[in-house]
């Protein structure tokens, strides 16, 4: 193939950009993914002893509210109508996640009204001033959910997942997780959410399914296409640090590890995941994916997976932006390269080092091809 186009990497990011060339151009695109398979980390395949659709990256639901988004990924496949939600075991105890009014009324053995509980968590986040210039994950926390659950719930988790002290986390990480005075234990908002119901597989198979996009699996971008190529345009979605080649030092990431174990019993915890907060377990969670889709039946037995967090040494795959004040100066002077490369592009978490729920990968994806790339290619033609 003779590429108009290169995309590097096949995850939402790459995969939405790809297509939405492919059915607005009549030119082609090539995806290099140097991993065996395509669909980034929303990668899943089925365990053949119990028919269970493995995501090999941990779990991934989907879930949003932008139109545009459920337009695009409803194309490919059709979703369940799975709600997530989840607990958390501390202390020999389950709390419900997010903080709601369960959660309050548990950990300060009471049982507030909304109101009480509100009144409650209000003054304990009193601790933290208001208005505090430099908020970070530890004081916005305790200021959303007081000190006595952020030390229950929060922080010996933060530390084990990050690695790293909540005070040096952004704030934002934690603005993620909504808190309720009510009993409300969803653990999204959203408008739209669910699972693909032929799996994540069917549903990348169904995006790149167009005769003008071609994929190389098993190719590492900067092997030989890198050094041949520097004429076709190229839409980036790996770590940006690597492309390049650490000039301003190596951004930090996380990276997690799993421990996957195929049991013959039909049910382990119940549901898809609990979280672990305490300091003396070493995993964060552990996923049962057989509670995703309801919906299945022929399936035995079950799989179940513990996520164990750590950072990255350079042989591992960078998973999660950390972000912390020293990444964010790093950062900074990759931005300025690239304000100065032309035909190049970069996009997805790996390639802005930010942190994306799916959603925000395709969304992102979509604005970039209607705002940057197709006027571009516009201007080519003209
Ligand atoms: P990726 O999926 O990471 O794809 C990037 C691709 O680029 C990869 O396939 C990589 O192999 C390839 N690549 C990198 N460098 C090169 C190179 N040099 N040459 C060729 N190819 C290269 N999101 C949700 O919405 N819901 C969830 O429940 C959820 N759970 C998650 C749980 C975990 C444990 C993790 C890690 C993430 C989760 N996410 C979830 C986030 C989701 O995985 C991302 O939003 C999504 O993967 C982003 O897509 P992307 O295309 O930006 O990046
Ligand atoms: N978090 C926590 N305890 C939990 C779950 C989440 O402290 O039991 C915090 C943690 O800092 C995490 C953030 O909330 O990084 C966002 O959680 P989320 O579940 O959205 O993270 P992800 O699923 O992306 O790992």
């Amino acid at each position: 193939m003779d590429p108009d186009l290169i995309v590097v990497g096949s995850g939402f990011y790459g995969s939405t950009v790809a297509r939405r060339f492919a059915d607005a151009f009549n030119k082609k695109v090539l995806i290099i993914e140097k991993r065996p398979h395509f669909g980034g980390n929303a990668y899943s395949h089925f365990n053949k002893v119990t028919n269970i659709e493995v995501h090999n990256y941990g779990t991934h639901i989907f879930h949003t509210s932008n139109i545009k988004v459920i337009d695009f990924i409803t194309r490919f496949a059709a979703f369940n109508d799975y709600r997530h939600t989840v607990l958390a075991k501390h202390d020999n105890e389950f709390y419900s996640l997010p903080v709601n009014l369960a959660t309050i009324n548990k950990i300060y053995r009471a049982n507030f009204t909304s109101e009480q509980a509100r009144d409650l968590i209000e003054s304990e986040g009193r601790e933290v001033p208001k208005n505090l210039a430099n908020l970070n994950l530890e004081n916005k926390a305790i200021s959303s959910v007081g000190r006595k659950i952020y030390e229950a719930l929060i922080k010996n988790y933060t530390e084990k997942q990050w690695q790293t002290p909540p005070s040096l986390l952004p704030a934002e990480t934690i603005s993620r997780l909504p808190v309720r005075f009510n009993e409300d234990n969803s653990y999204f908002s959203d408008t739209f959410q669910g699972l693909p119901i032929h799996g994540y597989g069917a549903l990348f198979q169904n995006i790149l399914a167009h005769p003008n996009i071609e994929i190389q699996l098993n190719t590492d971008f900067f092997g030989t296409i890198w050094s041949k190529q520097r004429t076709i345009p190229i839409v980036y979605t790996g770590p940006i640090d690597r492309y390049f080649n650490y000039k301003h030092g190596r951004l930090n990431w996380r990276t997690v590890d799993f421990e996957v174990e195929v049991l013959p019993q039909s049910d382990f915890q119940g549901m898809a995941i609990v979280n672990y907060p305490d300091a003396d377990v070493a995993f964060t969670r552990i996923h049962e994916f057989k509670h995703l889709h309801p919906e299945r039946e022929n399936v035995s037995g079950t799989v179940i997976m513990r996520e164990y967090s750590r950072f990255t040494t350079p042989e591992d795959e960078p998973y999660y932006p950390i972000n912390s004040i020293d990444d964010r100066e790093i950062l900074l002077k990759y931005r300025g390269e690239i304000a100065a490369l032309r035909n190049v592009w970069f996009g997805g978490r790996l390639g802005t080092y930010q942190y994306l729920d799916m959603h925000m990968a395709i969304a992102s994806a979509l604005s970039f091809f209607d705002n940057d790339l197709s006027p571009s290619f516009k201007l080519r033609d003209l």
